[in-house]
């Protein structure tokens, strides 16, 4: 994460290139400046301490808050969207295969009245 920080900076800020910036831009563009400074492979520790938390140098999931090594981002209409972690993208497809079941099975129940 620490690595694409200056990257993904840019992705989420982009008037942080353009010219005449509000002062509240020119503050993340400094950031920019900063996270690039830090070159290739920068401590995340550095890169926490130029955004001033940690949200970007570990994922955290959306959904239940934890830590976790690995999120998946659903992104719906071109959102920043959610970042999910395992477990809940889990959670998640049991609740929908669950509900399917229920649906499969009034349908049977429906279709034996005829
Ligand atoms: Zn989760």
């Amino acid at each position: 994460m620490a690595k694409r920080a200056a990257a993904a900076w840019r992705v989420q800020y982009p008037y942080i290139l353009m010219k005449n910036c509000t002062e509240e831009q020119e503050d993340k563009r400094e950031i920019y400046y900063q996270l690039v400074d830090l070159g290739k492979n920068p401590d995340p520790e550095e890169v926490s301490d130029i955004i001033g938390n940690r949200s970007w140098t570990v994922c955290v999931c959306d959904e239940c808050g934890q830590e976790t090594k690995v999120v998946v981002s659903i992104a719906a209409g071109g959102a920043a969207g959610s970042r999910i972690c395992v477990e809940c993208l889990q959670r998640a497809i049991r609740t929908a295969k669950e509900l399917l079941k229920k649906e499969q099975r009034g349908n049977e129940a429906a279709g034996s009245h005829k």
